[in-house]
């Protein structure tokens, strides 16, 4: 790991290398290519990761198998100029890909290492006839592709550009008071490991950590193992059979890990159970599929849904039913205002029919779009209820899913190898060699696989054992953080969270403080000039937000640049 012990001074420094960072390195990179002109100063920027990979973040590289796929189809996982682009790279790779499968030789390239043979075997059609759009495709595939724009773009800006590649794990990040920034990593005694004195920052850091899981009886604090522990602690936790985040260190490492933990038990004992109802519980459940294949592992599904509605394959020849939010928008096109929590609730009686229809994921598809269009109709304070309140309960019924992962699941629910349990999560601790998990059940419903007998009245089963629990449960809200940066910069008070607790408060250029401008998921809770982000997730959508965000970042960077230029000169 590169390690700068000493102050290093950057025009610009973007601080995480995922896909918010990448995509806005690029972009800064295009702008200050326009811009600028052979005479001008070079302009400086520093990149800067904690991990050892960069451009890829926790989605698109290492810390994701290479059985990890998209969570869409490619068709609306980019933009069109994009998607287009990408699919040129991906041609470029498909005879390779294609004489693996038939040949079952591993290609010497980089390919191996980016995806699994398996995947192309299940997908040999689509893949032989340039069908990308339909695949949801292994998503190292598009960590591998951003890292070669970003050596190209690096090589295209240079003589005007220059750009360095950091590691350190910054936790502290202080305003100069001239609208830049000092970016430090201390160790526990406070000493200064790495510094960068920045003058415009994009702070790029994804989401916060994975909640913690409440578990007693551990080794060691369940809660430490994703931030300031290191393997030693995670490798605990996964002896004792707790993934406190199926991404630390790597997904590849826990399911090595879990492999060995049930392979010490015997066949009856071997049992998981997966708490949480989203794209991490998809994700494990497509990851760990060979692993529950060889050791005959039972997979029980914890989500206060049960099997949520959007798990299910589209039903042949479904269609699309919105009248309800039809009426609404008609009623908004005569000039009635739309009031977000009129919208929330037209949005929740649809998808409640379409699941007594059976038309449910038609009807997401159609209301997806529609919520998008909606924001036209609302005025500012509507847009603020949106990005604070609705909108995120909006996204939370208007999930997607589909794909390889869909289809283990509906294989695993039909041969009884997975049970999808309604009810919630409470805590547990280890006796003897188990886990046993205490789970409130909700109205209705058995918690664990054996319990359908249970009283409706009851309000928690008895506890049950399980070689292994996945925490699924979804990222922790900025106001409860255990990320040492978040909490120094909230609690310096360089920055302030935004009222929906989910992302920071930003200005109308996207700066959280003077001259810290942010990308991604950080963006949410903000609303501004018609618009309201309340889930900034999606590529597609930190794509978008990248040109706006970087063109003040530039704008600025450049204008810095020349009023520092006749002191820098004198
Ligand atoms: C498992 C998973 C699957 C997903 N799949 C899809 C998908 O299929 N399609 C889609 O559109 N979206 C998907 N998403 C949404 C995803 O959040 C975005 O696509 C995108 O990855 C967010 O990028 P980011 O750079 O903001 O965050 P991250 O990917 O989290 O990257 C942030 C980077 O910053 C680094 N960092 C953080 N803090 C510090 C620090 N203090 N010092 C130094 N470095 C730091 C981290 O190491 C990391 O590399 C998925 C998300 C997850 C978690």
């Amino acid at each position: 790991m590169v390690r700068n012990p000493s102050a290093y001074e950057a025009d610009i420094a973007v601080l995480g290398s995922g896909a918010s960072g990448t995509h806005g390195l690029l972009r800064i990179l295009a702008l200050l290519t326009d811009r600028m002109s052979s005479t001008d100063d070079m302009i400086s920027i520093a990149v800067i990761e904690r991990d050892q990979q960069f451009h890829s973040g926790i989605p698109y590289g290492h810390r994701s198998g290479g059985s990890s796929l998209l969570i869409s189809a490619l068709e609306s996982f980019l933009p069109d100029r994009e998607r287009s682009e990408f699919i040129g790279w991906l041609e470029e790779r498909r005879e390779e890909m294609l004489d693996w499968a038939t040949d079952g030789r591993t290609p010497d390239s980089t390919l191996a290492k980016l995806m699994d043979r398996d995947w192309i075997l299940r997908h040999e059609d689509e893949v032989r006839a340039g069908r990308w759009d339909d695949l949801y495709l292994p998503r190292r595939l598009y960590g591998q592709y951003l890292s070669e724009l970003v050596e190209r773009a690096v090589e295209a800006a240079r003589g005007l550009v220059e750009v360095d590649f950091l590691h350190a794990d910054v936790n502290e990040v202080i305003g100069d008071g001239h609208g830049g920034a000092h970016l430090r990593e201390r160790n526990s005694d406070g000493e200064v490991l790495f510094e960068v004195h920045a003058h415009s920052v994009l702070l790029a850091i994804g989401s916060p950590p994975v909640r913690s899981l409440a578990v007693s009886d551990v080794p060691v604090d369940a809660g430490r193992a994703t931030t300031d522990a290191g393997s030693a602690t995670v490798d605990d936790l996964l002896d004792t059979g707790l993934v406190a985040d199926i991404h630390t260190p790597e997904i590849e490492h826990v399911i090595e890990k879990i492999r060995v933990r049930l392979e010490s038990l015997p066949a009856e004992k071997r049992t998981i159970l997966l708490i949480g109802g989203n794209a991490d519980a998809l994700e494990f459940l497509l990851a760990s599929h060979r692993l529950r294949q060889d050791t005959g592992a039972r997979l029980s599904i914890l989500s206060s849904r049960g099997r949520p509605h959007y798990w299910h394959h589209d039903l042949p020849g479904e269609q699309a039913s919105t009248p309800i939010l039809d009426h609404l928008f008609a009623t908004a096109e005569a000039g009635a205002p739309l009031r977000a929590r009129d919208l929330h609730a037209a949005v929740r009686a649809e998808v409640t029919a379409a699941i007594s229809q059976g038309n449910v994921n038609s009807t997401i598809a159609a209301l997806i779009t529609a919520v998008g269009s909606s924001l036209r109709y609302m005025d500012d304070f509507e847009l603020c209820s949106m990005a604070t309140d609705h909108g995120v309960a909006i996204s939370d019924l208007l999930r997607r899913a589909g794909g390889d992962s869909l289809d283990f699941l509906t294989d695993g629910i039909a041969d009884g190898s997975i049970t999808c349990i309604p009810g919630r999560f409470r805590e547990a601790h280890v006796r003897e060699d188990m886990l046993f998990a205490t789970v409130d059940q909700l109205p209705g419903s058995a918690p664990n696989p054996g319990d359908e007998a249970a009283s409706n009245d009851a309000q928690r089963y008895p506890d049950h054992g399980y070689a292994v629990i996945v925490n699924g449960t979804g990222f922790e809200r900025v106001t409860d953080t255990r990320s040492p940066l978040l909490r120094q910069m909230l609690g310096s008070g360089t920055v302030r969270a935004s009222a929906a607790r989910t992302g920071l408060s930003l200005d109308e250029k996207f700066q959280a403080a003077p001259g810290i401008f942010v990308l991604g998921p950080l963006i949410a809770g903000h609303h501004h000039g018609g618009s309201a982000y309340w889930h900034i997730e999606s590529v597609a959508r930190i794509i978008q937000l990248a040109d706006a965000v970087t063109d003040s970042l530039v704008t600025e960077t450049i204008s810095k640049r020349s009023m520092r230029q006749p002191l820098l000169t004198s």
